[in-house]
């Protein structure tokens, strides 16, 4: 199937109010492209280079998702071209991110990557993590950023008990973190979950927007 009938038929499975953010990374522009020409204007990246080279060549009217971890050096470079950084790991990253973004006064919207699965190497506060800072106060008080929900990622795994429940717990931190610390800012309203392989599960776990690469690009070639 082509690029074009991948976006038009995700797009027609998604139900109302669930935003498809195209996970381009690794795909070259022309692939890209092809995917815009079809109507889809979310993409999502992972590498604060490829954002930052990709972003230029493409229509200006692209929402550009930041979608990896970020580090703190890279900050500034993808700065000018995320319209939303969905993966907010640490509470200096959030420090940063207001800063640069009030140094070339610009608002910019974030998402707090939450730390569910079961592998290491995945990134995000854990649960413990998430309530601490918020009792610290560290999401208030941000001149340059609002802070829109929650991102996750799901156990690499076949059991899909297992990542239904992993997003259970996503949704429920969710709506706790809503309505304890974030009951004053109507923006708070995101949960970014879901991926090729299980976004119906998110979907039907609460998600609002799924992040999809495989199934509307094909296979990366690293
Ligand atoms: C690559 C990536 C995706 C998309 O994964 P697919 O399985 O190709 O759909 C989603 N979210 C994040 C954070 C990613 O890095």
């Amino acid at each position: 199937m082509s690029i074009t009938q991948n976006i038009q038929r995700l797009t027609a499975q998604l139900p109302q109010g669930v935003k498809l953010v195209a996970v381009s990374k690794f795909h070259p522009i022309e692939r890209l492209q092809e995917a815009y020409d079809a109507g889809q204007r979310i993409f999502g990246e992972n590498r604060a280079q490829e954002l930052a080279s990709k972003a230029p060549q493409l229509p200006s009217d692209i929402e550009w998702h930041f979608i990896g971890h970020l580090q703190k050096n890279k900050v500034r470079m993808i700065m000018p071209w995320a319209s939303i950084i969905q993966s907010i790991d640490s509470t200096q990253l959030l420090q940063l991110v207001n800063k640069e973004a009030a140094r070339i006064n610009r608002h910019i919207n974030v998402l707090l990557q939450l730390h569910v699965a079961k592998e290491q190497t995945k990134s995000g506060f854990t649960i413990d993590e998430i309530f601490e800072a918020a009792e610290d106060g560290a999401f208030r008080d941000l001149s340059n950023v609002t802070i829109c929900g929650v991102m996750a990622m799901a156990t690499f795994t076949d059991d899909m008990e297992q990542v239904a429940s992993e997003f259970e717990v996503v949704r429920n931190t969710f709506l706790t973190l809503r309505d304890k610390y974030f009951s004053h800012n109507d923006a708070f309203k995101e949960i970014s979950m879901g991926m090729s392989d299980d976004w119906r599960i998110a979907v039907e776990h609460g998600a609002t927007l799924v992040r999809i690469g495989t199934n509307i690009f094909g296979q990366r070639e690293y």
